[in-house]
């Protein structure tokens, strides 16, 4: 129980990170996340990195960034990063979650219970670090929970516990900002200029938080990230409604959606009611349909 009533965070210091991937196979094999094993399954991606991104099986993904170095005695530094769920304070898609999947907990932990998601994919929408992701096999999404069973038993995650060069550490969160400034001034005076700690104010404040040598945009990460628009969005439409509840708003939000032909990169809402159970989308239908009944009482002044 020891971290269940505390604020945590991981550090991630990426002038430790050696690049071996052990967080990833820690991270698939203590959540029995399946991979591909045959010979060059996945794509090649051009540099270390693999998979290419995240996916509805993969929650945590090393990259690998290739940087000119100044020094012709070793010309290409390595900008090794972390993507994965941060964890944020202002967490956008436990603000937008239609089904209460995604939940902030007291220790700061984004957790998701995979058995309450719809599926509807809003979540994707409200991250700016597009991380929550879509699973064809059972059309729910997956994300990083932190571990948070291990924590309940006083354990650190999978990954913080494999990660040798201890580039991984995990604790409470005022301890990780401290270690991680420390990091940050030792690489300072080393001549890494750029050198930062990322996410101590992103997002209302991130529990995970990031050791960066070259800066935060030679890693892919988003300067001053918001949660995306559509969560004001969302929350308008509620009392609009007045029918207040999440579900229902679930509903409206799909056929808004649809409406304007709304689409992400990698899946739309369309796309993703294919996956719904014949069940999930009867339900959505029939929220829909009240909906609109109670529009039309409201137009003829019931
Ligand atoms: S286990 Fe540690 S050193 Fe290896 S890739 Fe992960 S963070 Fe880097
Ligand atoms: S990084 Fe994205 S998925 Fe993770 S808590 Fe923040 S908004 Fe949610
Ligand atoms: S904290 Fe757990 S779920 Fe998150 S990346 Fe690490 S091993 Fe995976």
């Amino acid at each position: 129980m020891a971290y269940k009533n505390q604020e945590v965070a991981m550090l991630f210091d990426s002038s430790h990170c050696t690049g071996c991937k052990g967080c990833q196979v820690a991270c698939k094999q203590w959540n029995m996340l399946p991979s591909k094993l045959g010979l060059n399954e996945n794509e090649f991606t051009g540099s270390l990195q693999g998979p290419g991104d995240l996916g509805g099986d993969t929650r945590l993904v090393m990259t690998f960034d290739e940087k000119p170095s100044g020094n012709k005695y070793q010309p290409i530094h390595w900008a090794i990063g972390r993507r994965s769920c941060y964890h944020c304070t202002d967490a956008g898609c436990v603000a937008i979650c239609s089904s209460g999947a995604l939940q902030k907990q007291e220790n700061g932990v984004v957790t998701f219970d995979t058995n309450k998601c719809n599926g509807c994919t809003y979540c994707q929408s409200a991250c700016p670090f597009d991380v929550p992701r879509f699973r064809d096999t059972d059309g729910r999404i997956d994300k990083c929970t932190l571990c948070f069973d291990r924590l309940e038993e006083g354990e650190v995650p999978a990954c913080v516990k494999t990660c040798q060069p201890e580039a991984l550490k995990f604790g409470k969160r005022e301890d990780m900002i401290a270690e991680g400034e420390r990091r940050v001034a030792f690489l300072k005076k080393k001549g890494f200029d750029k050198a930062e700690l990322y996410g101590v104010t992103e997002m209302g404040g991130l529990h995970v938080l990031q050791v960066l040598k070259f800066g935060h945009e030679a890693y892919g990460l988003p300067t001053n990230p918001k949660p995306n628009d559509m969560i004001k969005l969302m929350n308008t439409m509620k009392p609009v409604t007045a029918l207040g509840t999440a579900a229902v708003v679930a509903g409206l939000a799909v056929s808004f959606l649809a409406a304007v032909g709304y689409r992400r990169e990698e899946v739309s809402i369309e796309e993703a009611k294919k996956h719904w159970t014949p069940e999930q989308r009867a339900k959505a239908d029939r929220e829909v349909a009240e909906l609109l009944k109670k529009e039309e009482a409201a137009k003829r002044g019931e």
